[in-house]
């Protein structure tokens, strides 16, 4: 069985949702069709010559890829030049593209949480912040006999999520009171009579960009035909959301140790960095792509070593001036890892849906970068 492309748009938001993409960001279906079907999805950093080929010859008619291949406004699509060329080939096999840029890097488990893991970074927290995300409170009465269902709903769906652990949720049991007015069909009690049912009462914690879907997810497992239920806004707590992560390290260490593990996580055998192997590092920045822009707030966060891409001399400069070590293993070493998480992520819930969608990895895409 297929899958829509609008569906597997939809499971990549659920890792990581649209709302987390910065303003100038340009996310989602950039070429092709919601509404079409597709047997095959290719997962890639970006979209090449190479990895369209790939495309093709997996049969899969979806990319998904982290870089927008459409950026810029366009004022022409030319197919002598990027992106039209591509853009053309793509129509032409009926492919379809979709991005998901700085919404995983910010994402919970995206880009910048997944090198802060790799890292065995605890503590961290968000480096470069985008904007605050704000939760919910959301209660639910029903009927004792179903409170594990609804909380595994809810779970499913995003609510009850506390640092590590899941399914997060009071319950108290009480007395819900009704009367079924002519015309309805209650689940219990008899029309024209006023029914006490053992009820609980359950609440949860829900992110704002997970609320509608806990809300209908809470809703289909529910059993009454009328749920009652209420959401609350709360001032507390609130939650930044961003690229990159700070942290520390379990134990102190040296620059020179810091490097070689690094090495080992990312599987790179170059790399530039800037400061003394000697110094020790224990707190760490990391923002993987390009977060040269960010070396004096690593510097602020109290960081000892920033660990990013693209890294330019004048920023290595000031790293130096700022006594903060600084390396960079590249933009493609310290993102990559992430596509692995998003084609696991896709194909999992393809899987649990039914759908026989497969998800491949590109295998083509390198780094473009190489050394002598
Ligand atoms: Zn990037």
């Amino acid at each position: 069985m297929s899958a829509k492309v609008g569906r597997i748009a939809q499971l990549v938001e659920e890792l990581a949702p649209r709302k987390l993409a910065e303003d100038w960001d340009r996310v989602g279906l950039q070429v092709g069709d919601p509404r079409e079907e597709v047997t095959g999805v290719l997962v890639a950093l970006e979209l090449t010559e190479e990895v369209l080929d790939e495309a093709v010859e997996q049969s899969a008619e979806m990319v998904v890829v982290h870089h927008p291949l459409i950026f810029k406004g366009l004022s022409a699509l030319r197919y002598d030049s990027n992106p039209g060329y591509l853009v053309q080939k793509m129509a032409a096999h009926g492919f379809h593209l979709y991005v998901a840029h700085t919404n995983l890097d910010a994402a919970v488990g995206g880009t910048g949480d997944l090198l802060a893991k790799k890292l065995a970074l605890e503590e961290t927290e968000v480096l470069v912040e985008s904007h605050r995300q704000r939760f919910y409170k959301l209660v639910v009465f029903l009927p004792q006999g179903h409170e594990d269902e609804i909380r595994d709903s809810l779970a499913r769906a995003g609510a009850g999520w506390i640092g590590n652990y899941s399914h997060c949720t009071f319950q108290a049991p009480g007395t819900g009171t009704f009367k079924p007015l002519p015309g309805t069909d209650p689940f219990v009690g008899k029309v024209g009579q006023v029914e006490k049912v053992s009820e609980y009462r359950l609440e949860t914690i829900v992110p704002e960009d997970r609320l509608k879907a806990a809300v209908k997810a809470m809703k289909e497992a529910h059993p009454y035909e009328e749920v009652a239920y209420d959401v609350y806004p709360l001032a507390e707590p609130e939650k930044l959301v961003g690229s990159g992560r700070v942290g520390r390290l379990k134990e102190e260490t040296t620059l020179r140790d810091f490097i070689a593990r690094l090495q080992e996580v990312l599987g790179v055998k170059h790399l530039r960095y800037v400061g003394d192997l000697n110094r020790p590092v224990r707190k760490v920045g990391v923002l993987p792509g390009s977060g040269g822009d960010f070396v004096a707030r690593a510097a602020s966060r109290g960081a000892d070593v920033y660990v990013t891409g693209d890294v330019k001399y004048h920023q290595a400069r000031l790293a130096e001036d700022l006594g903060l070590a600084v390396v960079d293993p590249g933009h493609y070493a310290t993102e990559t890892p992430v596509i692995e998480v998003l084609a696991h992520h896709l194909q999992t819930r393809l899987r649990e849906e039914g759908s026989e969608a497969r998800v491949y990895i590109s295998r083509k895409l390198k780094d473009p970068f190489q050394f002598l």
